[in-house]
């Protein structure tokens, strides 16, 4: 059972993807790709709740700096203070 038949946003058609989302807390971020409805006129994403639910897990266990079940993938980086051009700045 779909828990959209239409977008709610725009009322478009729904196709269901994966898709890549990216979850952030405590200043770490986990990728990871998720099933979803997207919306095919206005690429709103719609997620199951028990989907919805795992993502407060996760952000909860990121802001707990508990990291089982996650493993490391690359690292990242913000810029520092000084970089030359002062529109860019560093995200904390
Ligand atoms: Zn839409």
């Amino acid at each position: 059972m779909k828990p959209f038949e239409k977008c709610p946003v725009c009322s478009g058609e729904l196709e269901n993807k994966q898709v890549e989302k990216l979850l952030r807390g405590g200043g770490n971020t986990v990728s990871l790709k998720v099933a979803a409805e997207v919306c095919l006129h206005c690429g709103e994403r719609l997620y199951a709740e028990d989907v919805v639910k795992s993502f407060e897990e996760i952000r909860g266990k990121l802001r707990k700096k508990e990291f089982s079940h996650f493993r490391t993938l690359g690292q990242s980086f913000t810029v520092e203070e000084n970089w030359p051009n002062k529109a860019i700045q560093p995200t904390a």
